[in-house]
């Protein structure tokens, strides 16, 4: 397996084998199960700030690099291997190994074991595996606010673990398990740990949210905007605990109405850049809603045909930020679509500003969470 290793070090796939077997060398409390999350994905430059940095070529368990005391380093990716400043060492992948707890990467506070790994010639990635309660306080302060009542940032903790077990079931044949970012839930490093993110986490440890004893898919979103969405409807796929709920906690978020306007000739522009063929937009009209009233199918009317694209497209064709959910409403007048809104997001699942609202009414996070995710338990994994 060694030598077939080396002879082989080509794309991640290949190696994932050989990395599970290799040791670790970061500390993890054994009962706590870790996660790998990609935290840097296709840089071509990382600058490292540590103490007593060491780089280890991963498959070869062999040390390429020490430097005792503070130091600061840059790795850069090289068409035989990675540079580590100006000098390039023959290595797919290295482990970085530092003292004192945490190492700065590019800016970002990181914990735990950290892979830099060779994509191509000129990207490199990250993968930092990390302990399951120290990534959800990272991810219950990127979420939410820090100053939101404690039981709605419980909630979040509760919800963020269990969609991190859940990525994690799910990718047992890749290299990590979760991306970082909005596809996935938004990690920001150990920078974004406070206390009061580690006392929700530490108030609900170990705790996560069952379907048939299993974590569920806890899909969360921002502004439901009166009510939440039938996975079916948003996914394609019936979980029988993503049920559309009423939701008036929400409504009390800034941003829970939005109005966007677009002209003909910017939407014939932004669909041509994603690639459809196309030169004039001559109308607009929606086809579909779903139960919850979100719009499933819109029509473009254009010089070469109708094109009909799902809700979740023509948000990526507009920008999410602009159309900010699918519960929309149209008036189309003078070559113009003036859209006009509730909420944010898909709509699946806990919404985060219900779960504010609710918390402020008194509500704890047993009741947020089993509000928004039915027939479902809160039990203790670990
Ligand atoms: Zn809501």
């Amino acid at each position: 397996m060694f030598i077939h290793a080396k002879k082989k070090l080509i794309g991640l796939g290949s190696v994932l084998f050989f990395i599970l077997a290799m040791p670790h060398y970061g500390s993890t409390d054994g009962a706590i199960p870790t996660v790998r999350v990609k935290v840097f994905h296709d840089v071509s430059t990382l600058h490292i700030e540590g103490r007593d940095i060491q780089l280890v070529d991963t498959y070869r368990n062999l040390y390429i690099f020490r430097n005792p005391g503070i130091s600061y380093i840059i790795i850069s990716a090289a068409s035989n291997g990675i540079m580590v400043n100006k000098a390039v060492y023959p290595a797919r992948m290295v482990t970085l190994i530092f003292s004192g707890g945490a190492v700065r990467i590019n800016g970002t506070l990181l914990r735990g074991h950290l892979e830099i790994a060779h994509t191509d010639n000129s990207h490199l990635i990250v993968v930092n595996e990390i302990n399951l309660e120290s990534y959800v306080a990272g991810l219950v302060n990127a979420e939410m606010p820090h100053n939101w009542p404690l039981e709605a940032l419980e909630a979040q903790a509760v919800v963020a673990r269990t969609y991190a077990l859940w990525q994690k079931s799910r990718h047992l044949d890749q290299y990590f398990d979760m991306e970082n970012g909005v596809m996935d839930q938004v990690y920001a490093g150990a920078d974004s740990e406070d206390s009061k993110g580690w006392e929700a986490v530490n108030a609900t440890r170990g705790q996560i949210i069952t379907y048939g004893g299993k974590p569920i898919l806890a899909m969360y979103h921002s502004i439901c905007g009166g009510e939440t969405e039938n996975s079916e409807d948003a996914i394609g796929y019936k979980y029988p605990y993503l049920r559309a709920v009423k939701c008036d906690f929400c409504r009390i978020a800034p941003g829970f109405n939005w109005k966007y306007t677009v002209g003909f000739k910017s939407l014939a522009d932004r669909l041509i850049t994603k690639g459809y063929t196309l030169s004039e937009v001559y109308g607009f009209k929606i086809l579909k809603r779903s139960r919850t009233q979100r719009v499933m199918t819109a029509r473009v009317i254009t010089n070469r045909g109708n094109i009909d694209l799902d809700g979740v497209t023509l948000r990526g064709v507009l920008g999410y930020d602009k159309l900010r959910s699918t519960l929309f409403w149209i008036q189309v007048k003078n070559n113009k679509i003036f859209f006009s809104g509730r909420g944010f997001g898909h709509g699946v699942g806990m919404c985060q500003w219900g779960a504010y609202g609710m918390a402020k009414k008194g509500y704890n996070y047993r009741q947020i969470i089993h509000y928004y995710y039915k027939q479902v338990h809160i039990e203790r994994f670990y």
